[in-house]
């Protein structure tokens, strides 16, 4: 018997904290973004000075939060974590600020889901770590100018196509991760194993991490319920066998995809015979905002060869077709 939602999502949390990499070495891909921050880092600590603030975007679970929590690590700094959404009033922003410490890092998710008036305050926090704060209200209303300790933004974002012009142009660095290739989500998906003290064969981590839509987290995700079925099924070991009966007991895609990629993908099929079609009519069909089918969904399907980019739309390519199970009909009227 499985325990209920909550529980289960709070052991899976606790998990995945376990699971992270803490220091640059222990952080697997991203080879050029982190050979960048090693000396970005060594020369800020260097110096003696706050590292420049950083700017990560890429999708959601390719390692923008643990990353940032390396960096800190790195600088041998504390780390603050909040999110756009929850910065609801400059206030809050305000007490998080003042709060840092010579150097910390303050990250903050989803950051171009900032409140307007929010940003506004942290433009003069990131320039020159400075805030100007507005006392009382009405006749004895006045500004107040803090001081900041130099501290480090971080910024982490799926959508960097939604940041104003002058947050973005407030980031030193600013780094786009990729998606992970099956190759090194194997590795990911064994190092994993050997801290939950899982046996696994390299073949079954080569399955889970093939079908993980190059996503550290998803084939962390996996390998924890392949290892549910390995102990209840089997010997308590990933073998291949054991990985493709949990993979197709959860419904895993055999190529990874999930839900939405299917969905995107049969829509350009089904409904425009699989294309040219234009964005936002997919969206449109899709039920799916056009800048998230754009910047989370689409680059892996490119990467993947499911997905074409013409002038005149988007096409379906015939791998998508035959993931698909549908003959195509290429050629026919042209
Ligand atoms: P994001 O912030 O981009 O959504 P996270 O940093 O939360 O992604 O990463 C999701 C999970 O994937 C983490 O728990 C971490 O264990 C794992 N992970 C991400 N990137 C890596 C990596 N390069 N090597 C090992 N594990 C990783």
């Amino acid at each position: 018997l499985s325990g209920d939602g909550e529980s289960l999502s709070s052991s899976d949390r606790e998990v995945e904290k376990a699971l992270r990499p803490l220091s640059f070495d222990d952080f697997t891909g991203q080879y050029k973004i982190l050979e960048n921050l090693k000396i970005f880092v060594s020369a800020a600590k260097k110096r003696g000075e706050s590292l420049d603030h950083v700017l990560l975007h890429g999708p959601p679970g390719l390692g923008k939060t643990t990353l940032s929590n390396i960096i800190a690590n790195e600088l041998e700094s504390n780390i603050k974590i909040t999110s756009g959404p929850v910065l609801d009033k400059p206030s809050d922003l305000a007490g998080l600020l003042t709060n840092l410490e010579d150097g910390d890092v303050l990250f903050i998710d989803e950051i171009h889901r900032l409140n307007p008036v929010v940003e506004e305050y942290l433009y003069s926090a990131m320039e020159d770590f400075r805030i100007d704060i507005m006392l009382d209200s009405g006749p004895n209303a006045r500004s107040v100018q803090i001081s900041l300790n130099p501290f480090t933004l971080i910024g982490a974002t799926t959508r960097s196509g939604l940041l104003t012009s002058p947050l973005r142009a407030r980031f030193g660095i600013n780094a786009r991760l990729e998606y992970y290739d099956a190759k090194l989500l194997t590795t990911i998906v064994i190092r994993s194993a050997s801290i939950l003290a899982t046996p696994i064969d390299e073949v079954a981590a080569y399955e889970i991490a093939r079908r993980s839509r190059g996503t550290p987290r998803i084939a962390n995700n996996l390998l924890r319920r392949t290892r549910d079925f390995a102990e209840i099924k089997g010997t308590g070991k990933i073998t291949l066998d054991i990985s493709k009966i949990a993979l197709n007991a959860l419904d895993v895609d055999e190529n990874g995809l999930d839900e939405m990629d299917n969905r995107i993908l049969m829509t350009i099929i089904d409904k425009f015979k699989g294309g040219p079609v234009g964005l936002s009519t997919i969206a449109t069909a899709c039920g799916e905002e056009a800048e998230t089918i754009e910047e989370v969904y689409e680059p892996f399907l490119i990467q993947e060869g499911y997905l074409k980019r013409t002038s005149r739309g988007r096409m379906a390519t015939e791998m998508a077709f035959k993931h698909l199970n549908i003959k195509p009909n290429f050629g026919a009227g042209s």
